[in-house]
């Protein structure tokens, strides 16, 4: 990640059921622009509780040129589709990300990608994974990819988190080769459906696999506090 991750959900009894504590297994990530141009990471988690805002509308992340914030745990549901509240939604499977339209743009937009990459590789997870808010609704969302109907940034944008995904495992491989660790690929099952890729360490008899993923499949919350390098387990 280039640039801060900031953990700030907004309150359960946050007013016009934007946070309705809904489990959800997240099956995709949806990808959204804010739709104002001056509104900041900060703006926008601030909006979803600000006592003049009366829409039941909410994201789990917004990210700006300097920061993403996570409003709602990945492990709940937020109304960020507008394709209803059936248990087949995005709104009940996907994980919501708003990309701000303010400032630096292209910093913005590399942000996003690095993110996006980087929880791809935490789930296990391929570009195919992504979605945007058009596909579950046809609302012209991201509206700054959608070049006249062409999408040509949607299409660049999945380019760039793929190349970063790549480029990830690139520089982690030389390091899995050094020290006493040998490693090997392993999968991971989780009621004889595949949860994620893990790594087996055969010396030391460790599976690694990312404690995020299958802690939310075990319906644990995960919060990553980075300054005390501490992760909480909440069920
Ligand atoms: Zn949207």
């Amino acid at each position: 990640m280039s640039c801060n991750y900031l953990i700030d959900h907004i309150p359960p009894n946050t007013p016009c059921n934007r946070r309705p504590a809904l489990p959800m297994l997240a099956t995709t990530i949806t990808i959204h622009n804010t739709g104002n141009p001056s509104s900041t990471a900060r703006n926008e988690r601030n909006w979803l509780t600000n006592p003049s805002n009366n829409r039941t509308a909410s994201y789990h992340i917004v990210i700006d040129e300097r920061e993403a914030i996570e409003c709602l745990p990945l492990s709940e549901n937020a109304w960020h589709s507008g394709d209803g509240s059936g248990a087949k939604s995005g709104n009940r499977t996907s994980i919501g990300i708003e990309i701000c339209e303010s400032g630096d743009y292209a910093k913005t937009l590399d942000n996003a990608a690095s993110l996006v990459a980087s929880m791809l590789r935490e789930r296990g997870w391929g570009v195919d994974r992504l979605r945007r808010h058009y596909d579950w609704s046809g609302k012209i969302c991201p509206r700054l990819m959608y070049d006249n109907g062409k999408w040509t940034g949607w299409e660049a944008f999945k380019a760039a988190v793929s190349s970063k995904s790549t480029q990830n495992v690139q520089e982690s491989e030389p390091k899995q080769e050094r020290g006493d660790m040998m490693m090997e690929k392993i999968e991971v099952y989780m009621n004889d459906k595949k949860l994620i890729d893990g790594l087996y360490d055969t010396k030391a008899g460790v599976t690694y696999v990312p404690v995020r993923t299958v802690a939310e499949a075990l319906g644990a919350g995960v919060k990553w506090d980075a300054k005390n390098k501490r992760v909480e387990l909440k069920c």
